[in-house]
């Protein structure tokens, strides 16, 4: 006598809808034989009601049957969201192809041909188990992959609203601080001609420190300002000489041209869509650091464009100092430095508003440097479509 197994809780249900009962029998007992759980209605409307209380894994549905037919309860079942992922295979005995393709068409995933060959029903369904198991993982991982998409939103969301809070801050703060300090650096500045040598020397050495930290805080204010201004006092773009705006930056530079006898020089630039008083803080930046980082030999500095795919590439190559390259990514963050301030002056500022420009006329900005032989700081300016060069 055959020992009597426990129940496979793990074994898929699979339901058998026929009218007659000899056929449920047979069948139900060939799936149980083979690790299945099999449960049997007799007609389509029991097939219905069992399919949505029993939750089956697969349903096999034999077509020809009185009252309902197979095709029916297949639509029915495929009407209702309780039932409609449950796979149907039919079973027939027709052999006529129209047969099979309605089938089909009511919602079938396969069918098997009676006299039924157990070993191919076995077969279907296991493909068939497989196949739905796969595509639940798939939905699952669809709405995994859809939740994961509204959360990333959602902090994009946070991030852009507290970026934009935290510019206006900056730019509210630093504007509102520039008038009293104004007002500390001025009058610092008239004590220092006032009581220059009347006092005792170190008097004069705190004065001159306090003028020299008044100027300093200056410098940052106004930095920071132009900095938050990208964002909050952006223009809109317009058809933009960029020889004219470099040609504006090197008259503006004209006292640190002169200081460090630098050599400032330009090849034929385009016209191109943009914030022109952005691209000239860009350019006055980018030169101003040209001039600022020299090594010993006086400054070398020139300015061109390049045409690309997609727009304008300019550059603006100096014979200074260089830059090693691990610091080729840090140096266009906010506040980042290589150099103590008694070396090179600076406030840090200057790349990473270069940087803001950049992209906000959707460009790239980067560094080509080999330390002691020299830097090229390139951007891009894509072409819009508005018939600019
Ligand atoms: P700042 O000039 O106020 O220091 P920047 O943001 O303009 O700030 O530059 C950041 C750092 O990048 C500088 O401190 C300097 O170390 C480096 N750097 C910028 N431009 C050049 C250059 N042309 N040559 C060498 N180093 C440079």
């Amino acid at each position: 006598m055959r020992p009597v197994e426990p129940p496979d809780s793990t074994a898929k249900t699979i339901l058998i809808v026929d009218d007659v009962p000899a056929n449920l029998e047979v069948v139900g007992r060939h799936l149980e034989n083979h690790g299945y759980r099999a449960v049997v209605a007799q007609g389509g409307i029991e097939g219905i009601e069992r399919a949505r209380l029993v939750q089956p894994s697969l349903i096999l549905l034999d077509v020809l049957m009185p009252a309902v037919d197979g095709f029916e309860t297949c639509r029915r079942l495929k009407a209702n969201p309780d039932t409609r992922d449950i796979p149907v295979i039919f079973m027939t005995a027709l052999t006529d192809t129209a047969d099979k393709l309605t089938g089909f068409e009511v919602g079938a995933v396969d069918y098997v041909t009676k006299p039924l060959n157990g070993a191919e029903v076995l077969a279907r369904i296991g493909t068939h188990l497989q196949l739905a198991t796969l595509r639940q993982q798939l939905e699952l991982q669809n709405t995994q992959l859809r939740q994961e998409i509204a959360a990333r939103k959602e902090v994009q969301a946070t991030l852009l609203r507290s970026n934009t809070e935290l510019e206006q801050l900056a730019y509210v703060a630093s504007h509102d601080m520039q008038e009293p300090l104004r007002m500390v650096a001025s009058y610092l500045q008239l004590v220092a001609q006032r009581y220059q040598g009347k006092l005792d020397p170190e008097a004069d050495e705190f004065i001159a420190f306090a003028v020299d930290g008044a100027k300093r805080m200056q410098a940052l204010i106004n930095d920071l300002l132009a900095y938050s201004r990208v964002g909050t006092k952006a223009r809109p773009f317009a058809p933009t000489d960029c020889a004219t705006l470099v040609d504006l930056a090197v008259a503006d530079l004209r006292i640190a041209i002169e200081e460090s006898g630098a050599r400032v020089t330009r090849g034929p630039l385009p016209m191109v869509m943009a914030d022109g008083m952005q691209m000239n803080h860009l350019f006055q930046n980018l030169i101003a650091n040209a001039i600022k980082f020299h090594g010993k030999e006086p400054p070398q500095v020139r300015i061109e464009a390049e045409a690309t795919d997609t727009g304008w590439c300019f550059s603006v190559r100096d014979n200074g100092i260089g830059i090693a390259p691990e610091y080729f990514e840090r140096i266009f963050v906010l506040f980042q430095r290589l150099h103590g301030r008694r070396e090179y002056p600076g406030t840090g500022i200057g790349l990473a508003l270069c940087k803001k420009i950049v992209e906000r006329h959707a460009g790239r900005i980067w560094v080509e440097s080999t330390p002691s032989a020299g830097s090229v700081f390139k951007f891009t300016i894509p072409r819009r479509g508005d018939g600019t060069p």
